[in-house]
């Protein structure tokens, strides 16, 4: 069967194995723009209100965005998006490498999943057709298997293979999807794969993207690389190209922002030992993801594994994070090592590394309960780490809430450690804590997915260019308001955050453009990202989310920081409110529940 360009999408049912082509009018992309909005449109308009994430009724949905294949620098992310088992809210999450350009190269700009497999299967998506494979004999491989696998039968280059690993199979409720040692984490995506009995997409596409070679367009795209390649941030031998994320570390640590033995500090002690340049010390090679000059990933030694699908690939900031100084880990090769093992099980670095911080303040404090395993895991202690991630990974089906994430966890075990379990809407919280930056405990409570980094951060507005203003409240509503419209815009073209370093939405402006010969504004863009802003937080409240979930873990209002930069702040309870006031005001949502007022004709299909 071949895949005609003008049928953009396609929907793949796996209990009736039915596969329909489809086409979306081209008011949609312009309004939506591609990756999470569009994401976010189709979710809506195709997921009835309260399934379970679990269950067949639930839907998958790939996607790229307009850039995505293109010669544009670091725009090539794929998006998967669907309804996330761990919060029960709308999920995003976006992956690098090539997944996006493989599924564009197919000619299609989006894949939607539906229903449940009888059997373990795979799919090979390919230009010369869809095929529905039987994955029992690849059932229970690791990702890195897995790709493999799936390479060898296919044998054909440009190949790449999505996967869950065992942790999607046991529906781990934080399970990823890797792909190309690139991983779309948060929110447990991989665990509504499994709960498909999808082990795997094969992409396999080999269409020319003849809209990507318009004289107009190249020319933008020439002109970003140049100004990546300048940047001191991006250029060759800047931070990012060297360090990638890891560089982050010493800067939260120097501010008291570095959540340390599940966020009862924020200093940690041992933080040289695991900065930025001991990771670079291990360095075998870097990685960069579809036409990014940056290349960001660095793959470490030994030598001998470098260029196996299996190589140990340098932890980012929020995985030395939650494995680290939040486990009072201190050493390079265990961090590396627990990144490692989440990746080949398919599980999420930061959601595992707060539930085993958790487990691990249990066992400090003595709190005894049936549903931990046992021995509990202890802070510093890098062999009770290994196993308890392991652990987690084959207890996804069981009874066991240890998978279900950190929420569902501290509720099983009650004795009021529900305060330190450290989670926002359940989604477990990244590296930097709110006590000592306020703009992000608003973001925290207000992100679309639960309690997230990527939805909006003030890392550059209050660490580094106002650290003065960092424990302040006033603005702050403003600059989240702002800001989270902003992050889902760019998610939408498929836009890489880091790239915001060098470039401006200008020159994305100018380059969608030169790409669909119309005059695509700034403000067009940041009108995208407040509808899409708009929808996912109406999908929300649909789903029965309110002003009342917009809410932190009880520590960061009740316990101050002991020690350090950010020593006795707490978030204070009525700031926070009003701040929630404000922001609500600003985004025009009603103040009292926090709903947004929209036009539902203009997000109906
Ligand atoms: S900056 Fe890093 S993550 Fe972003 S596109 Fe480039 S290599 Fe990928």
């Amino acid at each position: 069967m071949q895949i005609p360009f003008f049928q953009r999408g396609v929907r793949i049912n796996l209990t009736s194995r039915d596969i329909k082509f489809e086409t979306l009018n081209d008011m949609w992309y312009r309004k939506f723009l591609g990756g999470k909005g569009l994401g976010a449109l189709l979710l809506f308009n195709n997921l009835g209100v309260s399934v379970d994430p679990l269950s067949s009724e639930n839907v998958l949905i790939f996607l790229t965005g307009p850039l995505t294949g293109s010669s544009f620098p670091s725009a090539s992310r794929g998006v998967v998006v669907t309804k996330s088992p761990l919060t029960g809210t709308f999920l995003d999450s976006n992956i690098g490498g090539n997944f996006g350009k493989a599924l564009k190269s197919t000619g299609l700009d989006y894949l939607i999943i539906e229903g449940k497999a009888e059997r373990p299967t795979w799919l090979l998506i390919s230009d010369n057709g869809i095929f529905f494979k039987d994955a029992q004999a690849i059932w229970g491989k690791s990702t890195s298997e897995t790709e493999l696998a799936l390479k060898k039968e296919i044998a054909q280059r440009g190949v790449e293979v999505a996967a869950i690993g065992p942790g999607g199979e046991q529906q781990v409720y934080f399970a990823s999807i890797a792909c190309g040692q690139r991983m779309f984490g948060r929110g447990g995506a991989g665990a509504v794969m499994g709960s498909k009995n999808l082990k795997g997409l094969a992409l396999l596409g080999q269409s020319e993207l003849p809209w990507f070679k318009s004289e107009a367009f190249l020319i933008e795209a020439k002109k970003a690389r140049e100004k990546l390649q300048s940047n001191q941030s991006t250029k060759k031998g800047g931070t990012f190209p060297q360090y990638g994320t890891s560089f982050t570390t010493a800067v939260t640590n120097s501010m008291g922002v570095l959540p340390t033995r599940n966020w009862q500090e924020g200093v940690f002690e041992k933080a040289d030992s695991i900065q930025a340049e001991e990771f670079f010390k291990k360095k075998g090679r870097s990685k960069t993801c579809y036409q990014c000059p940056i290349a960001c990933s660095m793959i470490m030694k030994p030598e001998s594994e470098i260029d196996s699908e299996s190589a140990m690939r340098r932890p980012e900031y929020e995985t030395i994070y939650a494995f680290g100084p939040n486990c009072g880990i201190s050493d390079v090769d265990t961090i590396t090592k627990a990144n490692h093992l989440c990746e080949e099980y398919g599980l999420d670095t930061i959601s595992c590394g707060v539930v085993i911080s958790y487990l691990m303040e249990c066992q400090q404090r003595g709190i005894i309960s049936d549903v931990f395993l046992n021995p509990l895991p202890e802070f510093g202690d890098a062999d009770s780490l290994f196993a308890t991630i392991k652990y987690i990974m084959e207890n996804g089906k069981t009874d066991n809430p240890l998978a279900k994430g950190v929420k569902r966890l501290s509720e099983a075990v009650g004795q009021g450690t529900e305060r330190f379990a450290m989670c926002v809407k359940g989604l477990e919280l990244p590296g930097y804590d709110p006590r000592g930056m306020k703009g992000m405990a608003l973001l925290y409570a207000t992100a679309d997915r639960g309690g997230c980094h990527v939805r909006g951060s003030t890392l550059r507005a209050e660490l580094l260019m106002n650290p003065k203003d960092r424990f302040m409240y006033d603005g702050k509503a403003a600059l989240a308001a702002g800001m989270q419209p902003i992050y889902a815009m760019m998610d939408s073209y498929s836009g890489c955050l880091f790239s915001a370093f060098a470039l401006t939405i200008d020159d994305y402006a100018a380059a969608l453009s030169a790409l669909f010969e119309e005059n695509i504004t700034t403000q067009d863009l940041i009108d995208a990202g407040k509808r899409i802003w708009n929808l996912t937080r109406y999908f929300n409240c649909r789903e029965g989310f309110s002003r009342k979930d917009d809410m932190l873990p009880a520590r960061l209002f009740e316990d101050p920081v002991p020690f350090g930069p950010t020593k006795g702040q707490v978030v204070d309870r009525t700031r926070f409110e009003a701040m929630k006031d404000e922001y609500y005001k600003i985004l025009g949502w009603d103040v009292k529940t926090g709903a947004p007022i929209i036009d539902l004709e203009e997000y109906t299909i």
